[in-house]
């Protein structure tokens, strides 16, 4: 079979990745794989001149190396290495690179090395255009025998709900422009028995999150990095002058990207699509609001505006005219930032490339699958799991949220959106507003201790702030704990204030202190701390110590009635070795970190031509940085602790290197990164490693090593552990508070927490999910720091595969 890839409408981050994986699984398969150029507008133009043979007559650098490799798989992925000479598209011009001349020609071949280091790069490299001639049926016939004259059977389209609308419409017309190209004798009747049916799939490339049916879009992750970045540099500014600043940034319909920044930054005001500001006129709201700010003593003003924000009129709202509203109302010193398309660009964030990897690679495994009776699927995201769903589905269903808003059915159009984006809003919300008074009644209050235990992780502050506004917002009294529990003992305990934490969503590391001590140091004294201070609910944010102190204060619930309260764990760690959760706060931020710096590694052993890198990450006994990280990066192949290090292992190893440098192409080496958690093996240390591939490399290639050690705790907080950070908080808050509530109505003496009341708040999909600590034990590996279970235990073959080691050795 013969496929085709392309990207199309606005490019998005992460859509180089999607072609990389499609390409690199394709040839997997055994396919032919195809590139078009310029979306739509290049299947309508096809190729007009025939393909210039490559100037490499003999490519592979060791043609010893090709008598290496055996087996028919091998085989074929050596006759698909290349069709330019790594180069191909990657020097911008789109019509002239070394190895093949592109001009006349908008689908072409495209091998396993043309597309390395794809996944690192932004926008699309491929092109991408809005084509007017393919809304017209003669368009699309165009492109159908285009198509047919190359072979190629099956396509993959990256692009927004236009895009995917338009590879609908084409594969049920695929049939009568069949018919047409036969009528016209235009193909042969071998061509119309070959190609009676089009398989199509459809992958959403869209920075704005604005496609239904999926929880992310390809791109719009790697958005919010660049409106949070941007933010956080205006931040500073801002308080300087003690400015305000109002903050365009994109969204027709969808409000995402101006939530998610709105949570992650801690802006003052948000205006999004789906739900306009409530009060009619909305700008006595928003003064309000904002007054009360700068009434405590807050220096600096952000509001950030979605640009298809409206009112509940669907008038629209526009960065200037708020700007206006500030400077007349509040006298505020105000200034707007439109960010415009520096969203769009850079270099894609670790989940720009990781999930474009997945769903490619799912998305030529639905080609795979179809028969001319299933619908086109649109691969997308649900619940961390890769989907498949009907295309026309999730296009009517994003259509729904427009017609929704464009009929001021406000209601209607949230509800549309997945729970996490609701959740966001009350999230956002509940930590923006200043309450004048707690709403509880004086009953129900509480006074929340939060500790920090363990290493610092991205996102821990985030948490801190957010579960400090609920509480102020309830009337509850958060208090800080400095410095663990051996704070605690030393009386290192303060009540936080609402404007004391503002600036603590963008903050790395951990503004309470932590260290690794345990309560068991002294279980009574951390008690009587609790009874003099009047501790009605606890908040733990750390890793697996965190967990590890809970249980001790759960087990210890039989001698001290102190912690007969509600105790909540909130994961923080960027080992992401707690068990049953997907994801703690900090791995996101922490695989950002490793991301950047393997970038710049791979560059350096890029430029050396014939470097393997060998990259050790932190991580513990648990390897789902080093993993993820690989994944990521496009390491050749990883070490974890999970799977140890052993001589067989290594053999393989180096015989793979030797193979693939031997391939790569003459005076084009490749840099490679291999990466090695800290905790693979005692005996096959990195350096062991680099010292073996170095003396096996010979003239080969050449080894170094790298440790990132502690960089991997990384500066400032990715904006998804922020966003994911203040969820997360909200909902352990509101735990103290039920359990809280349930004690309460049990007499004072023989009050029992029930053991549930000790629990950790995990993810689970899109879905969290409480596991009480006593429960968590039994799917913990008290051992090795770790769970029993890793759902991402498959993602290490994916690495071997997407290097094409699995294919090699
Ligand atoms: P973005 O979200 O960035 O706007 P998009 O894919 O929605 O991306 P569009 O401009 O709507 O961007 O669509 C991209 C291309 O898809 C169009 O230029 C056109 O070639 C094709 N297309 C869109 N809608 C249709 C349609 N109804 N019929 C045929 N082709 C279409």
């Amino acid at each position: 079979m013969k496929l085709a890839v392309l990207t199309s409408g606005g490019d998005s981050a992460g859509m180089n990745a999607v072609v990389r994986a499609v390409v690199k699984a394709g040839i997997l398969r055994g396919w032919e794989t195809w590139i078009v150029r310029e979306g739509y507008e290049g299947l309508v133009r096809g190729n007009t001149d025939p393909p210039t043979t490559s100037t490499l007559d003999d490519p592979v650098a060791d043609p010893s190396a090709r008598q290496r490799v055996r087996g028919g798989k091998a085989t074929n992925f050596i006759a698909n290495l290349r069709f330019g000479d790594g180069d191909l598209l990657r020097d911008g011009t789109g019509d002239h690179c070394s190895g093949q001349t592109l001009k006349g020609r908008y689908i072409v071949r495209a091998g396993w090395d043309d597309v390395r280091g794809w996944a690192a790069e932004g926008g699309t490299l491929i092109g991408t255009a809005r084509s007017k001639t393919f809304r017209t049926p003669e368009g699309r016939l165009a492109a159908a025998h285009n198509l047919i004259k190359e072979g190629i059977d099956a396509l993959v389209v990256c692009g927004g709900d236009g895009s995917l609308t338009g590879a609908d419409i084409f594969r049920s017309e695929w049939p009568s422009h069949i018919s047409t190209l036969q009528a016209d004798g235009k193909i042969s009747d071998e061509q119309v028995e070959k190609h009676g049916h089009l398989r199509i799939v459809g992958l959403v490339g869209s920075i704005d999150n604005d496609m239904s049916m999926t929880d992310l879009t390809i791109g719009a992750p790697t958005a919010l990095h660049r409106i949070c970045e941007a933010i956080d540099n205006i931040n500073s500014t801002a308080a300087s002058h003690s400015r305000a600043f109002v903050l365009e940034v994109m969204g027709r319909h969808c409000g995402w990207l101006a939530l998610l920044a709105g949570v992650s930054a801690g802006a003052d005001f948000i205006f999004i699509p789906e739900r306009p500001p409530q009060s009619d006129p909305w700008e006595d709201e928003m003064c309000e609001a904002i007054y009360r700010h700068r009434e405590v003593g807050k220096r600096k003003t952000l509001v950030i505006v979605a640009e298809g924000a409206h009112d509940n009129n669907l008038k629209p709202i526009r960065a200037e005219y708020v700007k206006e509203v500030l400077t007349d109302r509040l006298g505020l010193d105000t200034r707007v930032t439109t960010l415009g398309h520096t969203q769009r660009g850079g270099r894609p964030c670790a989940f720009d490339r990781i999930l474009p990897t997945l769903q490619g690679m799912e998305a030529v495994k639905a080609l795979l699958e179809a028969t001319p009776d299933t619908p086109s699927y649109m691969i997308g995201v649900r619940e961390n799991k890769i989907t498949r769903v009907p295309l026309m589905e999730a296009v009517a269903m994003t259509r729904a949220v427009a017609d929704a808003i464009a009929a001021r059915d406000f209601g209607k159009a949230m509800s549309l959106r997945d729970p996490e984006f609701q959740q966001s809003l009350e999230g956002f919300i509940t930590t923006s507003t200043l309450y004048k008074e707690g709403l509880l009644s004086e009953d129900k209050r509480m006074r929340v201790a939060i500790m920090h235990i363990g290493a610092p992780a991205g996102g821990m502050n985030a948490a801190t702030r957010a579960a400090v506004r609920y509480c102020i917002k309830q009337g509850h009294t958060p208090l800080a704990v400095h410095n663990g529990f051996r704070g605690l003992l030393d009386d290192a305990i303060h009540e936080l204030s609402w404007l004391g934490v503002d600036g603590w969503m963008s903050r790395g590391g951990s503004e309470l202190g932590t260290n690794r001590t345990l309560p068991d140091i002294d279980l009574g004294a951390v008690a009587s701390r609790f009874q003099e201070h009047n501790i009605h609910g606890l908040m733990l944010i750390g890793g697996f110590e965190a967990f590890n102190a809970l249980l001790i204060l759960e087990n210890g619930r039989k001698y001290y009635p102190a912690f007969h309260i509600p105790m909540v764990h909130l994961p923080a760690t960027i080992s992401n070795n707690v068990p049953m959760t997907e994801f703690s706060l900090g791995s996101d931020t922490s695989l950002n970190a490793l991301v950047d710096a393997c970038d710049a590694i791979k560059q350096s052993a890029s430029a050396s031509r014939n470097r393997v890198f060998v990259v050790e990450t932190q991580g513990g006994k648990c390897g789902y940085i080093a993993t993820m990280g690989a994944l990521a990066t496009g390491a050749s192949f990883v070490y974890t602790p999970e799977r140890g290090i052993d001589l067989d292992l290594l053999r393989a190893d180096v015989k793979f290197l030797k193979i693939r440098y031997g391939l790569d192409a003459k005076g084009k080496s490749e840099g490679r990164l291999v990466l090695r958690n800290e905790c693979s093996s005692t005996v096959y240390t990195t350096d062991v490693l680099m010292k073996m591939f170095k003396e096996e490399g010979r003239d080969l290639f050449d080894s170094r090593s790298a440790s990132l050690g502690h960089i991997l705790q990384g500066g400032v907080p990715s904006p998804m552990d922020r966003a994911r950070a203040a969820r997360l908080s909200l909902r352990c808050m509101a735990f103290l508070e039920e359990h809280h509530a349930a004690l309460q109505a049990q007499p004072p003496k023989v009050r029992q927490a029930p053991s549930e009341s000790a629990a950790v708040i995990t993810i689970q999909g899109t879905s969290l999910r409480w596991v009480p600590v006593q429960e968590m034990v039994k799917h913990a590996d008290m051992k090795n720091r770790r769970g029993k279970e890793m759902w991402w235990a498959y993602v290490k073959d994916l690495v071997e595969a997407l290097s094409g080691r699995s294919e090699l050795v």
